[in-house]
């Protein structure tokens, strides 16, 4: 860098200019703070105000600036300046809130105020710009894993905005769990009924666009280097290898449906008649490709009633399943019973419920499913069982507190949950001494395992 220059920008904003001499500071920062170009500005983090301090560091040669106005830790954008290192003097926070507006405290005031310009002008004469490390470099290139929806979406933006995107799908098209979706459930006004999936559109713009290249059947084997720099090898199903340079990425594994036949309680494996969304949404894209209703998996016979059984094995609190919420599966549980209504209002559909989560529009979309003839009704299911054609639910009514009410039911659906595809669980690799030592017994009573596979393969951590 040049000579050093030190300019001093005194605020007059904020009542420091009626509080304060600015001209006497002025005179302190060029004498006593050696400052070769001193300003007093009346308001200098609005625009004019901040061109006046770039404007001395393009044409005056101005190196170094003291900013005397307010905190370090307020308008660091307006005084984020180029090519020049920034002192502040903080004569707001510092001093004129600090001391009364009295005239006996004006001169103590004016002092502290003169100090606060000294220690800025001295700490911007020991500043020095900051070089940057010439040993890295940033890749802007961005690597998505995962060509779902959120990957695709992740994807396309990136790309919208002017990034080179590379898209991982380990599987053989784009689509992920949505594209096997009959229907989503509404992202558009009026948020009243389902809409279509619109994943082939999608798709089609991911793969369309210049900036983006997709492999199929590919998985991340080995992830290298670090943020900004990383060296990722994509291994496809072919077997070969291919290297990507990538300065990001976005990991869009989505995720896995919890396992129903973990829930034995609730019919799941005993009878074709019980399924879980997943399979309700193959069943209704089946019965579309055919334009025939969705009908009963046991006989193909009709579908006259219908229960839906929210937080199947989740927001679970004895330990065996999910304790938490997926947060999807009461809109899905409403947009699969509208599939029923929509296609036949004298079908039966019941949606047995603890809590209905379904925030922002999902109201909207929960109340026209009332106006369709949905019915809710708050209670916790204990058991379902085949019974004839169909099923028997037994569940605990928690308005009439009754405990084994029962609904008959052509077929059942559990709103099972998601367990997220997000890498390693650093848990079960470092087991204890202590967990190594587990009874048989204690392992007997210990909760379901989550095995969570690596998908980044990260060499760091
Ligand atoms: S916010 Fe800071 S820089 Fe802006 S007028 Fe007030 S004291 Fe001056
Ligand atoms: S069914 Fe509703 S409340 Fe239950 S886990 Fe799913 S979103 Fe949450």
């Amino acid at each position: 860098m040049s000579e050093q220059k030190i300019g001093a920008y005194i605020c007059q904003g904020c009542g420091l200019g009626e509080r304060l001499d600015t001209a006497e500071l002025a005179k302190v920062a060029q004498k006593e703070g050696k400052a070769a170009v001193v300003r007093e500005h009346e308001f200098l983090c609005n625009s004019a105000g901040v061109q006046l301090i770039q404007a001395d560091i393009d044409n005056e040669g101005v190196t170094h600036v003291m900013v005397a106005a307010c905190s370090r830790r307020a308008k660091t954008q307006a005084f984020n300046l180029d090519k020049a290192a920034v002192a502040r003097a903080n004569l707001r926070e510092g001093v004129i809130w600090t001391q009364p507006d009295t005239d006996e405290a004006r001169e103590l005031t004016q002092e502290m105020a003169a100090d606060y310009v000294r220690m800025g002008c001295a700490e911007a004469k020991n500043m020095t710009l900051p070089g940057g490390n010439p040993n890295t470099a940033h890749n802007k290139r961005i690597l998505v894993v995962g060509g779902g929806v959120s990957g695709m979406t992740a994807a396309l933006e990136s790309a919208k905005a002017g990034y080179h995107v590379v898209l991982v799908e380990k599987s053989g098209q784009l689509g992920g769990w949505a594209a096997k979706l009959h229907k989503r459930v509404p992202f558009a006004e009026p948020f009243r009924d389902p809409q279509d999936n619109g994943v082939a559109a999608l798709a089609a713009a991911v793969e369309g666009h210049a900036n983006i290249t997709v492999y199929l059947n590919a998985i991340t084997s080995k992830t290298d280097g670090s943020p900004g720099k990383f060296s990722v090898e994509i291994s496809q199903e072919s077997g070969s290898t291919v290297t990507e340079e990538m300065g990001s990425i976005i990991q869009a594994t989505g995720f896995t449906l919890y396992d129903a036949n973990k829930l034995p309680e609730l019919g799941y494996g005993k009878t074709p008649n019980v399924v879980d969304q997943a399979g309700l949404e193959k069943l209704a894209q089946e019965a579309a490709a055919k334009g025939e209703p969705i009908r009963r998996p046991s006989d193909g016979g009709d579908v006259k009633s219908v229960v839906f059984v929210q937080c199947a094995g989740q927001r679970d609190d004895t330990g065996k399943h999910l304790p938490y919420c997926s947060g999807f599966c009461c809109n899905t549980s409403i947009k699969q019973a509208m599939y029923f209504k929509d296609a036949n209002p004298d079908i039966d559909a019941a949606v047995i419920y603890t809590d209905l989560r379904v925030p922002g529009n999902g109201e909207d979309f929960y109340r026209n499913a009332q106006d369709k003839g949905v019915i809710f009704t708050k209670g916790k299911v204990s058991a379902v069982e085949g019974s004839g054609n169909g099923c028997k639910v037994t569940f605990h009514d928690l308005i009439l507190n009754d405990q084994n009410t029962v609904a008959e039911a052509d077929l059942v659906v559990l709103a099972t949950g998601q367990v997220p595809n997000s890498g390693v669980d650093i848990d079960t690799l470092v087991a204890t001494d202590a967990e190594e030592e587990k009874s048989e017994e204690a392992e007997a009573a210990a909760p379901e395992e989550i095995k969570v596979v690596s998908v980044l393969n990260l060499t760091y951590r």
